[in-house]
């Protein structure tokens, strides 16, 4: 059996990425209204009643913003840490509600997954690594700074999405007012290119296929930007570091 992913849109409006291991399909965060995750979904070959689970990263309105309104039409179990659970709308079916600890391994069917915890400015972040056993892809989208935890989580797998959120430079010189800048380029704000490269490099990557960036702000960053820095970091050409866009997220891989 393969370990497939592939993101349905990557940004600051809207993200949702799919793990599949056989029969097995789990989305990670839904930052999209009922009808786009649905035609996004139809994209890449899915239909809404292929999905085992949704885990949920954190309560911002582009991880969380579309879950409970797409979980609760399709009676989709979804996972999440009780800080993150707090932002659930209350009338939300307690029935589909499964409690994750941020240090605590967990499976839902085929795919063993490991919740950890990340600085971000939200109650109780987590972001998360998958594996069928054989191949493992880390995630971590939306993380102000790297911690030794991280790197642990992340080193020696076959998969990465790494958040390239911004280029420092441009979003210090960029139109945002100065608190949102502070907020964006802070310790519980969001990885710029220079630091996701950082965070690479500090990676065992002797069995890395994938190297993705994603996150990436449309106002402060570019694509080749974020390639030129992720390719720097792993010593590879840029022509091989996957952008994730808002758009499109990016196509179906193996890890
Ligand atoms: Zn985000
Ligand atoms: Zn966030």
């Amino acid at each position: 059996m393969t370990l497939r992913f592939t993101s349905l849109g990557s940004g600051s409006s809207g993200n949702a990425l799919v793990v599949e291991s056989g029969k097995t399909r789990v989305m990670m965060d839904c930052g999209f209204t009922i009808a786009e995750t649905q035609c996004r979904l139809e994209r890449a070959g899915l239909e809404s009643c292929d999905l085992a689970g949704i885990v949920v990263t954190h309560e911002h309105d582009d991880h969380l913003g579309g879950v409970a309104r797409f979980a609760r039409r399709h009676a989709i179990p979804v996972y999440l840490t009780r800080g993150t659970a707090q932002s659930l709308p209350e009338d939300f079916p307690a029935v589909l509600v499964r409690y994750i600890d941020s240090h605590t391994p967990f499976a839902i069917e085929a795919l063993a997954i490991e919740p950890f915890p990340v600085p971000h400015d939200a109650r109780e972040p987590v972001q998360f690594a998958f594996s069928d056993g054989a191949a493992r892809l880390g995630v971590v989208t939306d993380l102000g700074c790297i911690t030794q935890h991280v790197v642990d989580k992340l080193t020696g797998c076959e998969a990465l999405v790494i958040e390239c959120n911004h280029d420092l430079d441009m979003l210090m010189g960029g139109p945002y007012p100065v608190g949102l800048k502070q907020r964006v380029a802070g310790r519980f704000g969001h990885l710029d290119n220079t630091v996701a490269g950082q965070l690479v490099e500090s990676l065992e990557r002797s069995r890395l296929k994938h190297l993705i960036a994603a996150h990436l702000s449309q106002q402060n960053n570019t694509p080749q930007l974020a390639r030129r820095a992720l390719a720097r970091a792993a010593g590879c050409e840029e022509a091989w570091i996957g952008v994730a866009t808002q758009s499109d997220g990016f196509d179906w891989r193996e890890a």
